[in-house]
């Protein structure tokens, strides 16, 4: 498969190139390009290694003096190295706002489900299991599109557990009813 650098990948990450190297400028002399005399070059030598934090605009010459120059190539190590951190913040950053959504979500869904338990045995003393379980699921997924049927169990399991509100009783049919715990 052949993976060198496309012109159209070349096209397509000029703009942004330029917005990094603060102008149309060469990575290792800072000189400007005139726009006939530059390469892509690869940070780490490795032309095949295509992120576009690998990858400056340089002179030709430039690229050639980096083969014997010491002072070239620390540049290009710093400037991988800083790449590197600045892909590390990006991933912190995105793991942040994913962990921040799943905690909104988590207690969304438990101040429904304690929300619905109060409302309906206040008004009708006891509800199904399976009824309160699957109203709550769907009335979550229609208010904030998510809600799972693992989540609900969970925190109506919570609410009626020994230290909970209420407690689950089996009904004459036999079947699991939530009812308000008996607080004497
Ligand atoms: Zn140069």
């Amino acid at each position: 498969m052949f993976s060198y650098l496309r012109a159209k990948k070349k096209q397509e990450i000029l703009p942004k190139l330029i917005e990094m190297q603060g102008g149309f400028r060469c990575f290792y002399c800072k000189k400007y390009l005139d726009g006939t005399d530059y390469i892509y070059e690869h940070l780490d030598g490795d032309r095949q290694h295509n992120d576009i934090g690998n990858i400056r605009l340089a002179h030709q010459g430039c690229n050639i003096k980096k083969i014997h120059s010491a002072e070239y190539q620390v540049m290009a190590k710093d400037e991988l190295e800083k790449e590197s951190e600045k892909c590390l913040k990006e991933r912190k950053n995105e793991d942040s706002e994913h962990y921040t959504t799943e905690i909104e979500i988590n207690i969304q869904c438990r101040n429904y489900t304690k929300k619905f338990l109060d409302e309906h045995i206040a008004t009708d003393g006891s509800i199904l299991y399976s009824d309160a379980l699957w109203s709550i699921v769907n009335d979550l997924n229609e208010k904030y599109n998510h809600g799972s049927e693992q989540a609900v169990r969970r925190y109506l399991n919570a609410l009626c557990s020994m230290t909970g509100k209420y407690m689950i009783i089996k009904n004459d049919d036999g079947k699991r009813e939530i009812v308000r715990r008996n607080q004497n």
